[in-house]
C-alpha cells in the first residue's frame, strides 16, 4: 500500500547522555585514577582545576 513515511532526523546531531563515558581516566599525566561516569571533568578530584571562591576584592598574590 502506501509507503511508510519515516520521520527525518537532523543528521550530525546525536543525543548525548547525561553521563560521560565510563572507563575514562584522569587527564593528568601519570594519573590512572578512573573517573566516575558522573564526573564530567577531565581530571580526578586531585587534579581538577582549583577554583577559588569569589572573594570581595581580595585576590591571592601571584608569586
Ligand atoms: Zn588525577
Amino acid at each position: 500500500m502506501s509507503e511508510i513515511l519515516k520521520a527525518t532526523r537532523p543528521s550530525g546531531r546525536s543525543r548525548r547522555p547525561k553521563t560521560a563515558e565510563p572507563g575514562r581516566v584522569c587527564a593528568a599525566e601519570g594519573c590512572d585514577t578512573v573517573l566516575s561516569k558522573y564526573n564530567r571533568s577531565e581530571f580526578c578530584n586531585v587534579h581538577k582545576p582549583v577554583r577559588y571562591p569569589r572573594l570581595r576584592g581580595v585576590l591571592p598574590s601571584e608569586g
